[in-house]
């Protein structure tokens, strides 16, 4: 056999080769522009939904200001949302197609890793008040040391009134903080110890104040001195507390992040980073083939337990619901949802340079390279995941490479690695294919999470394809 040329050779590997696809090269000026109105909106949602709560305030507010009505109601329509509980929202467009016929389900989830407050959090110690906290999912402990944090959430008085509380956005809000060790003394409690032990759950307790009530005297006078101050600013007794959902946050906006602009770095981006996409994706929609749903779900970060998670049984009732209104009846409800095909719409960890050891660079995603679909997640053996059919995985890749979204393929770190599990696998349990697809992020599960603008916009891209294609 002859040699081939160097030019035979380079157009084999072209037509044979997977050619990984930076965002930044496949956009024109048109597309480029939309990529940087979109980081925007995008910023904008990061700072107004900082909690589960507020996600589903703004995204009800976008939705009603959108013509979409409430499913509960009798008002006519073709675009709703359901409300559960002020934790969980549903938006749905009704397709051309029977709901029986099957859905196109976008489910993101709205809860990120934080501190909640303990149900008696205020003590002193010191002569210095403090809030005593319980993390909520997985945090690296000593990320949040010795940074401004907000506090956000609701507090249910005696009589039934419900106090919303936000301290620590502002410029004028004063913000709270975890103390940590200066170095100087660091060295045997913190230093010479395994992270993991260095860094104590209950030691992450909140600075809230040092003002003293009364004279020197009085008992816990400065434990006095907050309750006095919630009492004269919120009407507040300290029992109130215990009925209270009370969460703590990094404190500031999302930024801009780069010389070039061209990330984003913020708190929540997982999920909020694939919640937006789904929500902007479900706004564009127009008369879909199929019914669309976007699901913004609760409780991910803690194994989705609880009435307001993807375990729940909202997803059916919206269902039943929809059949009835649509006058099919609910028997067609398993139909729906095992002809139904999802997206679990997750972020993924991307590779990242200064950590190669833990990533297999060869499915790893990458920042810059599109929104990631990510066939299965779980751990060491594939346990405890969705693992999405090849048929299904071809379907998506087809779709995708038709609307021109810039896609990549992605696992979540080295085999034995470590691992991780997203909503996928409790939607999975009612019969519709699904798989993982969305943001790679950087810093994940951090204070300050970063994500591409360019991977952002094709996440929504790869979304509102897929609730506006109409191939089978
Ligand atoms: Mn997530
Ligand atoms: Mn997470």
């Amino acid at each position: 056999m002859e040699t081939p040329s160097k030019d035979e050779i380079q157009q084999l590997r072209d037509k044979l080769a997977v050619k990984p696809r930076l965002v930044w090269d496949r956009l024109d000026a048109a597309e480029r522009a939309a990529v940087l109105a979109y980081a925007e909106r995008y910023k904008h949602f990061l700072d107004v939904a900082k909690t589960e709560r507020q996600a589903v305030v703004e995204i009800q507010r976008q939705a009603q200001e959108r013509g979409f009505v409430d499913l509960g109601s009798d008002r006519p329509g073709s675009r709703f949302y359901l409300n559960y509980r002020g934790k969980t929202i549903a938006l749905v467009v009704l397709g051309k197609q029977p709901v029986s016929a099957g859905l196109r389900i976008i489910a993101a989830h709205i809860d990120s890793p934080r501190l909640d407050l303990k149900q008696y959090p205020i003590y002193e110690e010191g002569d210095l008040t403090f809030l005593k906290t319980h993390y909520y999912g997985g945090i690296k402990k000593y990320q949040w040391l010795a940074r401004p944090l907000a506090l956000h959430g609701v507090i249910l008085k005696a009589n039934g009134e419900t106090v919303n509380l936000r301290v620590g956005e502002e410029d004028s809000d004063p913000v709270f903080t975890v103390c940590d060790l200066l170095p100087h003394l660091a060295r045997k409690v913190q230093m010479d110890k395994k992270v993991d032990e260095a860094f104590i759950g209950e030691k992450l307790n909140l600075l809230a104040g040092s003002l003293p009530y009364g004279n020197d005297d009085t008992k816990e006078r400065f434990k006095l001195h907050l309750l006095n101050l919630l009492s004269e600013q919120y009407g507040l007794q300290e029992e109130d507390l215990v009925s209270a959902e009370l969460e703590v946050v990094p404190a500031g906006r999302a930024r801009d992040l780069g010389w070039d602009r061209s990330l984003i770095g913020g708190y929540g981006q997982d999920d909020r980073a694939c919640a937006y996409a789904a929500l902007e994706a479900i706004f564009k929609v127009q008369e879909p083939p199929y019914t669309c749903l976007a699901l913004f779900v609760d409780k991910e970060e803690v194994g989705s337990d609880g009435n307001t998670s993807a375990k729940s049984c909202l997803l059916e009732e919206l269902v039943t619901q929809l059949l009835e209104r649509q006058g099919e009846g609910r028997q067609g409800r398993r139909a729906a949802l095992m002809g139904s095909k999802a997206i679990s719409a997750d972020v993924n960890g991307a590779l990242d340079p200064d950590w190669p050891e833990v990533h297999e660079k060869h499915n790893a995603a990458r920042l810059g390279y599109g929104v990631c679909i990510t066939k299965f997640t779980g751990h060491g053996g594939k346990y405890l995941t969705n693992d999405a059919h090849a048929e299904y995985v071809g379907w998506i890749r087809r779709l995708f490479n038709r609307q021109s979204v810039v896609w990549q393929a992605g696992e979540l770190g080295k085999v034995d690695e470590g691992g991780g599990g997203t909503i996928a696998k409790f939607l999975a349990i009612q019969g519709m294919d699904i798989i993982d697809c969305g943001t790679p992020v950087l810093s994940m599960h951090s204070p300050f999470e970063v994500a591409s603008k360019g991977d952002l916009y094709m996440t929504y891209k790869a979304y509102r394809g897929f609730f506006a294609d109409d191939q089978e």
